[in-house]
Order: C-alpha cells, then structure tokens, then sequence
C-alpha cells in the first residue's frame, strides 16, 4: 500500500511562444489502502494529474513524494525500476499486445524477472480472480472489451505494485460490462492492499470510492 503526497503542484505546456497552465496548485495526500476516484471535465488535466502520479510526466513545480521518496530524484533508470514495482496503470484503451495471448500479455512486465514459473503462477491465478481463467490463449481480437481490460487489470497488478492509477477504464465500455470490470478492480484492490486512483466520467462508479474529487481550473476539490 503505498502513501502518496502532492504538494502544491504545478503543470505547463509550452504552446508555440505561450504556456499552458494545465495544472495550477495541486495538494493531495493518498493514505495507504485509499481508494479514490478523480472527476472532472474533459481537457481540465485529469490525465496529466495521473501521469505525474504515475511518474510518467514530470510536474514542473511541486513536490511528489510516494513511500517517503521523491521519485524525480531518482536516475532514469532507477525511476524505472521503481515504477515497475510500485506503479501499476490501466488506460482506457487495454494497450495490450494482439499477437500475444491474455497470459502472455499478462506477463509481459515480468519478463525482466528470473523466477518464470513464480511469475506464471501468479499471472494464471489473477487472470481467475479476474474470470478469464478459460481465456488464457485468446488474443485480444479475440476477447470482449469488457474481458480485455480485465486483461489490463491482471498485467497492472502482476508485479504487485501498491499503487494502481486507471484512467477511465471503463470509458470504452457499455454499463454492465463497466460494472463488472469496476467490480474486478475493487476486489482486487481489497485482496492486494493497493492504493488506488481512478479517473471516471461516471457518478455512479465514483460513488464507489472512499472519496471523490474533482478537478477543475486546475484545482482539485472535494466533491
Ligand atoms: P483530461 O484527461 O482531463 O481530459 P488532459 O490531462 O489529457 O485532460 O489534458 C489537459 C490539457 O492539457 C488539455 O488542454 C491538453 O490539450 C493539454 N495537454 C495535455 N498534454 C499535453 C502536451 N503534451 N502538450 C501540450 N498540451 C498538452
Ligand atoms: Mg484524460
């Protein structure tokens, strides 16, 4: 379970000879184990909101701090290795490999580790927490929408990470199968420990979080 800060953070984009402000003084404190769901309008920064959580996307001011440690101190290649371990991401769109297998896919962010039959316990038995336990081989273009971001959900997870960023997840999906990906997620969430943020469009999938928040010019608020 990872413990999140944003202190005071700020994100622009230069644009020609301007810069935008996406994002203008963000403070958030994630406890350990908290689930908590980001709204907002589309354009008013969620996304960037979440990759600088994800330490994908570097703010350019404030301070970040996950587990007690400014990840941006950390080399580039120390920053990926400690993203690869503490971070895991569902996208709205699976990002999935199509000429992999649910399960290969599943284990693609462990290719670096050495102990393959471990990690392939592990990717088989949350593909049946996710129920795909019978799709295993099927590639994407053979799965549902809804099945493969059930996929997604197994990879983010597979190298335990203790912090799960998703961006809209179910965007893409009709009602039903939304809810039943959000139902995977959260369990997973409850079984795993992880810290988890969402970004939703859906009032009725944010109601499910131990807070809600909304962003807005730049600022987040309660909601
Ligand atoms: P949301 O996810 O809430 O829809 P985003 O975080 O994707 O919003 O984008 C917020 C704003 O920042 C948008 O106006 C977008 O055009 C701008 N933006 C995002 N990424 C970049 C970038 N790499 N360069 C310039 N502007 C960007
Ligand atoms: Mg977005």
């Amino acid at each position: 379970m990872s413990q999140v800060i944003l202190d005071a953070i700020r994100k622009t984009y230069p644009m020609g000879t301007d810069n935008v402000t996406v994002l203008r003084d963000v403070s958030l404190t994630l406890k350990a184990g908290e689930s908590v769901a980001i709204m907002g309008p589309s354009g008013a920064g969620k996304s960037t909101l979440l990759n600088i959580l994800g330490t994908l996307e570097t703010p350019s001011d404030g301070q970040v701090t996950i587990d007690h440690q400014d990840p941006f101190s950390l080399s580039e290649k120390a920053l990926a290795h400690f993203r690869n371990e503490t971070i895991g991401f569902v996208f709205q769109d699976h990002h999935l490999l199509p000429q992999c297998s649910a399960l290969e896919n599943v284990l693609l962010p462990t290719l670096v580790s050495v102990d393959r039959s471990f990690a392939e316990t592990r990717a088989r038995s949350l593909l049946e927490k996710v129920g795909l336990s019978d799709r295993l081989q099927h590639k994407p273009a053979e799965l549902s929408g809804g099945e493969r971001q059930r996929v997604a959900i197994a990879r983010a997870l597979i190298n335990r990470p203790t912090l799960l960023l998703a961006d809209e997840p179910t965007g893409n999906l009709d009602r039903t199968t939304a809810d039943r990906v959000v139902d995977v997620m959260f369990d997973l969430h409850k079984a795993e420990g992880v810290t988890l943020v969402c970004v939703t469009h859906a009032d009725s999938l944010a109601q499910r979080f131990d807070r809600c928040l909304l962003l807005i010019d730049g600022s987040l608020q309660s909601k």
